[in-house]
Formats: structure tokens, sequence, C-alpha cells
């Protein structure tokens, strides 16, 4: 039995066959130039790595169980197509049926914040849990719902926009064109924004020794390595961080009540320090926190691998229903 999980990407397309345990048997990927590339091409291109896959693999076409697919973007995930794709240039791009045309299983495709969210719950971090959402702090912010095992995608698959709840009335433009999301305060790109600012406004901080007053070079991990050598801008910078992070962090917290809150993105990566940060941030401020069970935090575990894994668990949570 062969299970194909399809991370689409902005830059390249991975593909892995994964276990009904969840591990990933074999994988390939390629670089995609969208700007060059029709959809229909790049469906092509799919179609013939699935098949290179199957190959490398020794299963054959006949082997294929299913094809589960993430995708930045609007995905109608029912209707199995693309309505919007920013990244990739795509607009109304049917996909899941284009793919049927190729192969007669069953085909499912949502959001990667969904699918990774998913792969999450049933694979990683959140595996212990029945109920858990799925924070990714990267270039924006994602979000992904998981109740009895099963993604929460709202109607057409386009809810679980946790990225883009308000926490500020009036506050800073988000991407999204609305002000004050979560996204514009809790993503990495808010964070190495609101750093390069600071930076400015206090050039004795060390943060700016650090990077010789290129700002180019200040990334999502300087802040928080100049917090643990107790720079106080940084200090300041992810105090501020923490407030945001957090008061979005307390929304889900009081909406879903979930077991857990699962972490991932690239500020996932700083791993305890965060925790310690958030965990006592949260126990404070959690309404009606010592009537309530507590949201454990855990730190995504799956790593880049969550696209692929969690495509592949689209495919499995509907054949389990079925
Ligand atoms: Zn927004």
């Amino acid at each position: 039995m062969a299970i194909v999980g399809i991370d689409i990407g902005g830059m390249s397309i991975k593909l892995g066959i994964v276990s009904i345990e969840g591990k990933i048997l074999e994988k390939i990927n390629f670089k995609v130039d969208y700007k060059k590339l029709s959809s229909d091409q790049v469906i092509e291109m799919i179609k013939d790595h699935i098949l290179m896959l199957l190959d490398k693999s020794k299963f054959s076409k006949n082997d294929l169980e299913g094809i589960g697919i993430g995708c930045p973007g609007a995905i109608n995930a029912p209707k199995g197509v693309v309505d919007y794709a920013n990244n990739l240039g795509w607009v109304k791009v049917p996909l899941v049926a284009k793919l049927k045309e190729y192969f007669n299983v069953p085909i499912y495709i949502s959001n990667d914040a969904n699918v990774a969210a998913l792969g999450e719950a049933i694979y990683g971090s959140g595996k212990q849990y029945n109920n858990s959402v799925m924070i990714t702090l990267g270039t924006g912010v994602g979000g992904g719902i998981v109740i009895d095992h099963r993604l929460f995608e709202g109607n057409e698959g386009k809810g679980a926009e946790l990225g883009h709840m308000v926490i500020e009335v009036d506050g800073k433009e988000c991407s999204c064109g609305r002000r004050g999301c979560f996204e514009a305060y809790s993503s990495a790109t808010a964070l190495i924004e609101s750093t390069k600012k600071a930076m400015i406004e206090n050039q004795t901080s060390q943060m700016w020794q650090e990077v010789a007053g290129n700002l180019d070079k200040v990334d999502g991990k300087l802040a928080f390595e100049y917090y643990k050598k107790g720079d106080l801008v940084a200090k300041e910078v992810i105090d501020n961080y923490i407030h945001y992070l957090g008061e979005g962090l307390l929304n889900i917290c009081n909406i879903f009540r979930p077991e857990a809150i699962l972490l991932g993105g690239g500020i996932s990566a700083q791993k305890d320090c965060l925790l310690n940060l958030l965990e006592p941030y949260l126990e404070e401020r959690f309404y009606g926190y010592r009537q309530s069970p507590k949201v454990a935090l855990k730190i995504a575990t799956l790593g880049n691998d969550a696209g692929i894994i969690g495509a592949a668990a689209l495919v499995l949570q509907n054949a389990i229903v079925k």
C-alpha cells in the first residue's frame, strides 16, 4: 500500500511515500519556477514525479492507495481547487481533478498550514492528544485546528485562519489588508521588523555590534540570542513579542480549550527559551485558568517533513472515517 504526500512550496515541490505509522519511506523533490511554467506544466511535473517516486520505492501505480496535497493559499478543499495562491501565481486551478486524470485513487488537498497541523497532531508533538491547535510562526502565522483527530477547516476549507484574528484594533497593517492581525505581531517577519526598529533607536545595543550596523543581517534569532545574553534592548523586543504572541495564544485557549497548542515555524527553533517565556505568560492570564484544564504548549517535532506527512495524513484521515 502506497500513500503519497505532496508538499507544494513557493520554490519547490516535495513528495514522499508515507507509511500508516507516519514514517517517510522514500522522498524526492524538484525545483519549480512558477513564473515560467503554467499550472498545467507544473501538474504534469507532479504526475511524473509521483511515478518516479513509486518506481524508486519499488511500488507500481496499482499499489497507490491515495494522494494527499498541502498547498499554500486559499484552497477549496471539498472541491479540490486552488482558488488563489499568490506565491504560485495560481488562480482557480482544479489540481485534484487534473491529477485524477492520471491516478484513479482518492486525492485530497488542504491549505499547507492545515496539513502541517494534521501531521503534527497525528504523528508529531500532538499525537497523545485528541484536540490540538497548531500555530506556525514563520514568514506569516499559520493556523490549523484538529478536533478528535480530524481537521476543522471551515466552509470550503477556508477557515482556521488564526493568523488573521485581530489582536490590536486599528493596529499594524497586515498582508491580508486588515490591521492588527496576530500575524502582524507574531510572525518571524514581525519580530525581525521590531528588532531592527529597536536597534535603530538604540545603537548601543550589542545587537548593533553583532551585525556591524548592517540591518540586512537581522534575522528572527538575533533578539532571542541577545535576550539570553542579557541585552536590555533585546529583552524589550522579546518581552513585547511574547506579549502579543501570548495574547493570541490566550484567545485560542479560550475559544477552543484544546489539550495542546503546538508551535512550529522558524521561531519554534527557540524551543525551551520560547516555552519558558510563554508558559508563565499564559498561566497568569488564562481566563478561568484555575478551574480549567491546562493547555500544554509543545514544540512541533516533524520539521520540514510535516508537509509531506500531513498531506499523507489527509488520505488516512478520510480512509479511517469511510
Ligand atoms: Zn491579516
